[in-house]
């Protein structure tokens, strides 16, 4: 494990406009834990694990996501709410605010980079404000070898100020927080909130425009791993449906847990060197791997911790989006460097509260196309009791708050290289099984991993008509029989007991997707728009 405890190096950061500041620069976890800890920042669990609050953000905040428009973004960035413009004079005078907000004071200084393959590196120089955000920054970044250090050049830089609190009205920002991409300048700029996830998915969109505008390589929201005999997957999903739970098996390595690139030279790479892992309701018995990943080292971010240092990881009195990052060499199994061959199989993941989608199908490459497109998931309305009606939730390649292009950029070199590499396409519901949310209850995980792997060791072939059925809604093709999994939980409808409750929520489900797909229908050739559901309610 390459640290750099013993660095003597010792940075300027007037450079940036931060002067007069005490620099930190590239403390070990170690360290910053303890500084942490001393300036009453965190608390230690019962086994040493650094826990942290986040503050008023315990989740990203996608309306306050603005990209500079300037000569590299303003033609080639698909505007909207997604991608929202902000001034180039406005960043400088808000940058300076910052900087000028930093000065003066203790910062944090961590150099390392994004991007495991040699000819896609991009050197980040992360300044934080709190100790535990660099450490993060070293749990989730690729980190340096010694060598490396010593002539480091940074090419990107985040600054990242949780305490700054913009003004709106003056700053051009939509509230106190703000996370702005300047493409120009390089530099991701992070006010206002201390949720960590915001500098992850900062140099992940900044990533997601640099790699298939100027490398030609694919980047995707998605985790993957790699079998005994070589063979890579990836798990392409939304926000909690599965993909870093998934993608942590004992008998497969680990390349990454939630951004890859799919190179030309027919590869994939991580982009990070660590996870970051939900944590509501862990056990160590479903999920052995997470759970022994949470060690010194490991952030432990919004959880309840009893008097004795223990972890409740069923209170969710903070949030529900209760985390854990850790640097990836706190999983056993794992690729090094993080990077594989050319995909065997795709699973796109879906958690379908509405209970309506097969626990595993099998898409053409037509629904491929359709499905990574739309980008269906589901979100369940809060926790309270009583009946709550589940919300579609549509993110086009799975991923819309951090692609900067339109979808269909990224669609039509998935479908490419999909075809090249003649992969298969399945389509996981890791959802709701037995009727919707409120009736039915979630898949068993250990069901959803026995499909997996029956699909990754050859037993799910469906090369005979008599091994699947197509669904008569959603037109995809839904095995008979899979090894570890009870017959009737294949079948969505049989689960349900009630045919006629069962069809009209299937019917519900292709109206949402008809609907969502209306804005892309006029870039989707006719072989994409085949791909879609094959019947819909009157
Ligand atoms: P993010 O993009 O936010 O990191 P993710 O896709 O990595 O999200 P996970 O962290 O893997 O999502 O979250 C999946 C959650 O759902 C975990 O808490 C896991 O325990 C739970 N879960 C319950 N049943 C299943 C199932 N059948 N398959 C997958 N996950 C399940
Ligand atoms: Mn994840």
């Amino acid at each position: 494990m390459v640290n750099s405890d013993q660095s003597t190096k010792t940075i300027s950061l007037e450079k940036y406009g931060i002067k007069n500041a005490k620099v930190n620069y590239q403390l070990s976890p170690e360290q910053l834990q303890s500084r942490a800890v001393e300036n009453g920042q965190g608390v230690e669990t019962a086994n040493n694990t650094l826990a942290v609050n986040t503050g008023e953000f315990t989740g990203r905040s996608p309306q306050d996501r603005f990209i500079v428009k300037d000569d590299i973004t303003k033609d080639r960035v698909w505007w909207g709410d997604i991608n929202i413009p902000f001034d180039s004079d406005k960043f400088q005078k808000l940058y300076d605010k910052v900087v000028d907000y930093l000065s003066e004071k203790e910062v944090y200084v961590r150099d390392s980079y994004a991007c495991a393959d040699e000819h896609y590196k991009l050197n980040i120089r992360v300044i934080n404000e709190y100790p535990w955000s660099n450490m993060f920054a070293y749990n989730m970044f690729l980190r340096p070898t010694e060598d490396e250090l010593r002539d480091f050049t940074p090419e990107w830089t985040v600054v990242n100020a949780p305490g700054f609190m913009a003004d709106a009205e003056i700053d051009g920002t939509r509230q106190h927080n703000f996370a702005i991409l300047d493409f120009t300048r390089k530099i991701a700029l992070i006010g206002g909130t201390g949720y960590t996830g915001e500098i992850k998915k900062g140099i992940f969109s900044a990533l997601n425009f640099i790699l298939p505008v100027f490398k030609d390589t694919l980047p995707m929201h998605c985790s993957a791993n790699v079998g005994k005999d070589g063979d890579t997957a990836i798990f392409f999903g939304l926000s909690g449906t599965g993909k870093t739970t998934l993608s942590t098996d004992a008998n497969r390595s680990l390349i990454g847990d939630d951004e890859h690139g799919w190179t030309k030279e027919n590869t994939v790479f991580n982009f990070e060197g660590g996870c970051y892992a939900k944590v509501i309701n862990l056990s160590q018995e479903q999920e052995p791997e997470i759970y022994g990943a949470i060690k010194k080292g490991a952030i432990l971010e919004n959880v309840i911790i009893d008097d004795n240092g223990h972890v409740d990881f069923a209170d969710t009195s903070i949030t529900q989006n209760t985390r854990v990052s850790y640097p990836i060499y706190h999983i056993e199994n794992i690729r090094q460097p993080s990077s594989g061959k050319n995909p065997k199989h795709i699973f796109f993941l879906t958690a379908d509260a509405f209970g309506v989608l097969p626990p595993i199908s099998k898409l053409t490459p037509s629904q491929a196309a359709y499905h990574f497109i739309s980008g269906y998931t589901a979100k369940v309305a809060g926790t309270e009791a009583g009946v709550v009606e589940p919300q579609p939730s549509f993110s086009a390649c799975f991923g819309a708050p951090f692609m900067p292009l339109h979808p269909t950029k990224y669609a039509e070199m998935l479908s490419k290289k999909m075809k090249d590499a003649g992969v298969n396409v399945w389509l996981v519901n890791t959802g709701w099984t037995g009727g919707p949310y409120g009736v039915g209850t979630r898949i068993k995980l250990k069901y959803t991993r026995a499909m997996i792997n029956a699909v990754l060791n050859g037993h799910l072939g469906l090369y005979n008509y008599e091994d699947y059925h197509i669904h008569s809604v959603f037109g995809v093709a839904q095995p008979r029989r899979c090894p570890g999994v009870p017959t009737e939980v294949l079948s969505p409808r049989t689960t349900w007991n009630d045919d006629e409750a069962y069809y009209k929520m299937a019917f519900k489900l292709s109206n949402e997707f008809r609907n969502n797909f209306k804005q892309f229908e006029s870039y989707a050739s006719e072989e994409i728009r085949r791909g879609g559901p094959q019947r819909y309610a009157f």
